[in-house]
C-alpha cells in the first residue's frame, strides 16, 4: 500500500471472546438490541428484543478501480489531481504558505471514531479507517468517461479549483489521463452543454452504446488487473426521464426499449444497466431518476442469479442519488437540532448561487427541477419523528423553498443563504440566517472517496443470524451510503433516514459490530457513579 499514514497508525485489535482475528478474516459475534412497540388501548407496550448475529469481514482489501462518468468535470478532475498529489506527498505554495496534500472533508480519511477510554478515563480515538482494513484512496486506479475530450491536466485548469502551484506539479501526470468517449443524448442535459460534447461514442443505437460501456468496464478491469470496479456518475445533472408503461417500467420493457433506442432512455440509465449487467456497483452522484423501475427490477433479477464473490452487493449500491455535500448536509443537521430541541420549524428557505459548469447546467429548468426534488425531501423524516410539533391540528408541513442561480463570477465558490424560521414557546418566533461560501468541488470530491471506500469495505462483509449456516450479503449498505447522498431511493417498504447524526451513528456502530463492539455509548457511567 502507498498509504503512508497507515504505517504509522496502530491498527485496532479487539481483545474479547466474541471476536476472532483469523488469517484472512475477522469474525465477530454480536447481539443486536432493539425494541418492538405495539399499541394496546391507551398504552404503548415496549418489548426489548435481542438478536444474535455473526459478522465476517474479509481482511484482504481488493485492488479497486474507480471509474467516474464526468471524469473531466470539476469533481472528476479535482479528485484525480488530489489523489495524484497525495500519492507523491506533493507540497505546494499558496498565499498562506506551504500546503501539504491531504484528504480533509473525507470521513474515512480525516475523521476519527471513539474506541473507548484509557486508564485515566480519557476518551481514545482512532482514525476512521483503522478499525477494519479499508482501501486507501492513494491506491485507487482512476479512469472513466466524459463527453468532453480534454485530458485531465486541461480539465483541471479549466475547473479553476486547485492552486496554480499544485496544478503545475501534477499537470504532467494528469495530461496522460484521457476520458473515454461517452454517451450524449442532448435532450437530457442543458442545451448550454453542447459545446463540450466532442468525445462521443458514435451512432444513435442505444443497444450498441450499452455494449460499448460494458466492454469499457471489462477492459479497464482487465488492463489494470483489478479485483473490484466501482462506477460513479459525477456527470451533469440530467432531466428526469418520463416513466412510461411499456418502456422503462419493467426490466424486460427497459431492455426492449434500449434495443429500439427509445427516446426516454437517459445516458445515466445506460451506464446503470451496463453496471448491473457487468456486476459492478453503480453510485449515482447526481439527482436525476436514473434508476427507473425497470432498472431496479433488472438489478433484483440479477442479484438472484449472479453467484459468487461479492455479486450480491451491487443492488444495494445502485439506489442512491446526488451527493450530499454542503447545504443539504447542514439542513439535515439543523432541522434535526431544532426538532429535537422541541422547536417547530415553519419554513426553510435556501438560496444558492454558483458559477461553475454545474451551475450553468442547473440554470436550465428541467435540470434544476431534478436538483430541487433531491433537496426537498431531506427534512421529511425529521418532521415525521415528532407528532407534538407536527400533527393534523397544526399541520405536518414545513414551507420549503429552494432557489439556485448561475452567477459565473463566483466560479466554484458556491454561495448558500439559508433561513430557518421557527416557532418558539407561546407563539414566539426564531429566525436563524446562515450565509455559507464554500469551494464546492473541494467539498464534494472527498465524498466520492468515502463512497468508494465504504462500498469496497461492504463488499467484503457478510453476516448471518446465530445458528444459520449460510453467510449472507450485507443488506443495509444502502442506508450506510446515504450519509453522503441526498434523497436515497430505498427498497420498497423501507423509510429513508436523512438525519445526518443518525446516519453517522449507523455507520459507526456497524463498523464497531464488525469487530464485536457494542454501539457507541456516551453515558459515561464511570464518571457519574459515586
Ligand atoms: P461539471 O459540470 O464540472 O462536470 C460534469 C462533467 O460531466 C463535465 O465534464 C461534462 O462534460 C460531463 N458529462 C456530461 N454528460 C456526460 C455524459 N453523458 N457522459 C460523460 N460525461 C458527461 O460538474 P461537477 O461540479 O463536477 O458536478 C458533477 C455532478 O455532481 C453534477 O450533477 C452536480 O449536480 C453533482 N453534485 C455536485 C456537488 C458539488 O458540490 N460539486 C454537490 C452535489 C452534487
Amino acid at each position: 500500500s502507498s498509504n503512508g499514514s497507515a504505517a504509522r497508525d496502530p491498527s485496532v485489535f479487539v481483545d474479547a471472546p466474541n471476536v476472532k482475528y483469523e488469517a484472512n478474516q475477522i469474525l465477530s459475534e454480536y447481539v443486536y438490541e432493539n425494541a418492538h412497540v405495539i399499541q394496546s388501548n391507551d398504552r404503548l407496550i415496549v418489548r426489548p428484543t435481542k438478536s444474535a448475529f455473526e459478522f465476517k469481514t474479509e481482511t484482504h482489501v481488493r485492488r479497486t478501480g474507480l471509474m467516474m462518468i464526468g471524469l473531466g468535470g470539476n469533481n472528476g478532475s479535482t479528485l484525480t489531481a488530489t489523489i495524484v498529489a497525495n500519492r507523491s506527498k506533493t507540497t505546494f505554495q499558496t498565499k498562506n504558505g506551504l500546503q501539504e496534500s491531504n484528504y480533509y472533508g473525507s470521513v474515512t480519511q480525516s475523521s476519527t471514531l471513539k474506541l473507548g477510554i484509557d486508564a485515566q478515563g480519557k476518551d481514545v480515538y482512532v482514525p476512521f479507517s483503522q478499525i477494519v482494513p479499508m482501501v486507501h484512496p492513494n491506491d485507487l486506479v482512476i479512469g472513466g468517461w466524459d463527453i468532453n475530450s480534454a485530458n485531465l491536466a486541461n480539465a483541471m485548469s479549466r475547473a479553476k479549483v486547485l492552486e496554480y502551484d499544485l496544478q503545475r506539479q501534477v499537470s504532467k501526470e494528469l495530461s496522460q489521463i484521457k476520458p473515454l468517449p461517452s454517451i450524449y443524448y442532448p435532450d437530457f442535459i442543458a442545451a448550454n452543454q453542447s459545446d463540450r460534447a466532442d468525445n462521443l461514442i458514435p451512432g444513435n443505437d442505444k443497444s450498441a452504446h450499452l455494449e460499448h460501456i460494458r466492454k469499457d468496464i471489462r477492459d479497464f478491469k482487465q488492463k489494470n488487473r483489478l479485483e473490484r470496479v466501482v462506477v460513479i456518475w459525477t456527470a451533469n445533472t440530467e432531466r428526469y426521464a418520463d416513466v412510461i408503461p411499456g418502456v422503462n417500467d419493467t426490466a424486460d420493457n427497459l431492455l426492449e426499449a434500449v434495443k429500439s433506442s427509445h427516446a426516454e432512455i437517459a445516458p445515466s440509465t445506460i451506464f446503470a444497466l451496463a453496471c448491473i449487467l457487468e456486476g459492478v456497483p453503480f453510485i449515482n452522484g447526481a439527482p436525476q431518476n436514473t434508476l427507473v423501475p425497470g432498472c431496479i427490477e433488472l438489478a433484483e433479477q440479477k442479484r438472484s442469479f449472479i453467484g459468487g464473490d461479492g455479486a450480491f452487493l451491487y443492488l444495494d449500491f445502485m439506489l442512491t442519488p446526488d451527493f450530499k455535500s454542503g447545504q443539504t448536509k447542514i439542513k439535515s443537521v439543523l432541522a434535526q437540532f431544532l426538532v429535537d430541541a422541541g422547536i417547530r420549524p415553519l419554513s426553510i428557505v435556501s438560496y444558492n448561487h454558483l458559477g461553475n459548469n454545474d451551475g450553468k447546467n442547473l440554470s436550465a429548468p428541467q435540470q434544476f427541477r431534478s436538483k430541487e426534488i433531491s433537496k426537498a425531501s431531506v427534512v421529511d423524516d425529521v418532521i415525521s419523528s415528532n407528532q407534538i410539533l407536527f400533527n393534523d391540528k397544526v399541520g405536518k408541513n414545513v414551507d420549503h423553498c429552494i432557489v439556485i442561480k448561475y452567477v459565473p463570477a463566483v466560479g466554484d465558490s458556491k454561495v448558500a443563504m439559508d433561513e430557518y424560521h421557527s416557532e418558539l414557546m407561546m407563539g414566539g418566533r426564531n429566525t436563524i440566517s446562515m450565509h455559507t461560501v464554500c469551494e464546492d468541488s473541494l467539498l464534494a470530491s472527498p465524498l466520492i472517496i468515502d463512497l468508494v471506500v465504504v462500498a469496497e469495505l461492504f463488499s467484503r462483509v457478510q453476516y448471518r443470524s446465530k445458528g444459520e449456516t449460510e453467510w449472507k450479503p450485507f443488506y443495509s449498505v444502502l442506508s450506510v451510503l446515504s450519509y453522503w447522498l441526498k434523497a436515497p431511493v430505498t427498497r420498497p417498504g423501507t423509510d429513508v433516514v436523512n438525519g445526518l447524526n443518525k446516519q453517522r451513528a449507523c455507520l459507526e456502530n456497524l463498523l464497531r459490530a464488525f469487530v464485536g463492539m457494542a454501539p457507541a455509548n456516551e453515558m459515561k457511567l464511570e464518571e457519574k457513579s459515586m
